[in-house]
């Protein structure tokens, strides 16, 4: 087979067959296929789509590429949860560990930074010496004690998904809905699980901008899981804001801990736990969502879920002094202050998104290093009043330069009303 050929026919809107799309993907991985050809081709699926059968060879090659875990030795329910991505999304450290207090086995591979939403990845790594990249062998070891953890895509776990992911990072490839069901399933079918939930985001700030394109999503990626015997539930939860009051690096890392304590923003905390209920639920642990919210709580409040937590971090080596003595604080600030008074009519959350790529908090390019102290704290939500010369963004990093930058990409991110306005609904189905 020839690349240019497969590329062009895929071009021209001509399907691809399993064993094509297989050729393909391993010559990508022995590095026989070269970043360029596997962007053209990126390019390609992005505005032809692919048929069913396609988006299933992808999957079933994206899994093929590395090692699939089994814990049926543990004789517990195996699940995860994924999202497509937000901004302030700091679900996973706050529902791995809460979940594994329910003796859930909870085996998450994650993602960096894709396109304006931020990665789990990158956030753990702004804990000290926090390791992302275990081998096969050793996160085996770590699930079978602990219970949870959570890890990067490796040469050994989703290579295919960690080579495709950072190119379509850098190549626009990111909102196509076989791109990023490949994505998201290869994952979650090579952790072995049981039971999967969903988090699609819907709204200015996630990939998916309407209900009925973020339904259509969920059809598909709910098709694919069940062919592979994994049961799957979906929530479609609100993305025209941000997700709690930081987003960035470190500073989700210890909003989530404050979550963790009991104390966290409400949205990040009613959302974990309708996502952990939707988990209880389907492994049969608790007879509904509600009863499973009141156990959930309970071991927030008892402080099991922190202590996991801690166990968590330290089975990956991360050392959390440094985020508890808030040793982390940032060296640069900027206060951004609303120049109107009303109500937060519209808040504009891709820019807020940018802003924090060009703040350090995602790539813009191959091997960009990462800020780990930038974030922004936004202080309004939708409905919110707000008042001429309130400070409705922090932003804060180490480099000042970026910070003014991302201070210009702000400009005209919340729209104010005179008028009085609706609190945005956060689960929206
Ligand atoms: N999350 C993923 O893992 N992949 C995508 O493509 C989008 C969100």
């Amino acid at each position: 087979m020839i690349p240019a050929e497969l590329i062009e026919k895929k071009r021209d809107d001509i399907e691809l067959t399993p064993k094509e799309i297989d050729w393909f993907i391993s010559n990508v991985m022995n590095e026989k296929i070269d970043d360029s050809q596997l962007s053209a081709l990126l390019m390609s699926i992005y505005f032809n789509g692919m048929s069913e059968i396609e988006t299933a060879s992808l999957v079933s090659s994206m899994i093929k590429s590395g090692k699939q875990f089994n814990f049926e030795h543990l004789e517990r329910y195996v699940a995860d949860k994924h999202s497509t991505g937000g901004i302030g999304d700091k679900i996973s450290f706050v529902l791995a560990p809460l979940l594994s207090t329910f003796d859930i086995v909870v085996p998450m591979i994650a993602g960096r930074g894709l396109s304006f939403t931020g990665g789990t990845i990158d956030k753990l790594e702004s804990i000290k010496n926090f390791q992302t990249q275990k081998d096969f062998d050793s996160f085996t070891k770590q699930i079978n004690k602990v219970g949870c953890g959570i890890i990067s895509q490796s040469s050994e776990i989703c290579p295919a998904d960690k080579k495709l992911y950072s190119i379509r990072d850098l190549t626009g490839t990111i909102p196509s809905f076989p791109l990023i069901c490949s994505s998201i399933m290869s994952k979650k079918i090579a952790e072995g699980l049981d039971g999967l939930v969903m988090d699609i985001k819907v709204g200015n700030g996630a990939f998916m901008r309407t209900l009925q394109e973020a339904k259509s999503l969920g059809m598909e990626l709910k098709k694919i899981g069940n062919s592979f015997n994994i049961n799957v539930n979906i929530t479609y939860s609100n993305m025209s804001q941000p997700l709690g009051s930081y987003a960035g690096l470190r500073c989700e890392i210890i909003e989530a801990i404050d979550c963790l304590n009991g104390n966290g923003p409400d949205d990040v905390i009613q959302l974990s736990l309708d996502l952990c209920a939707s988990i209880l639920v389907q492994s049969g642990l608790s007879r509904n969502k509600s009863k499973a919210k009141n156990s959930l709580l309970k071991n927030i409040k008892n402080g099991k879920a922190l202590e996991k937590f801690e166990e968590m971090i330290i089975a990956q080596g991360g050392e959390l002094n440094e985020i508890y003595s808030k040793n982390n604080f940032a060296k640069n600030h900027i206060i951004i202050k609303s120049k109107e008074s009303g109500y937060v009519q519209k808040i504009n959350t891709e820019k807020i998104g940018w802003a924090l790529v060009e703040m350090g908090c995602g790539r813009k390019v191959i091997g960009d290093t990462l800020d780990y102290s930038a974030g922004i704290k936004s202080n309004y939500k939708v409905g919110h009043k707000i008042n001429k010369g309130d400070p409705v963004f922090e932003l804060f990093g180490y480099d000042d330069i970026k910070l003014k930058n991302a201070r210009e990409m702000l400009v005209g991110t919340f729209i104010i009303s005179e008028k009085k306005v609706k609190k945005e609904k956060l689960i929206i189905e």
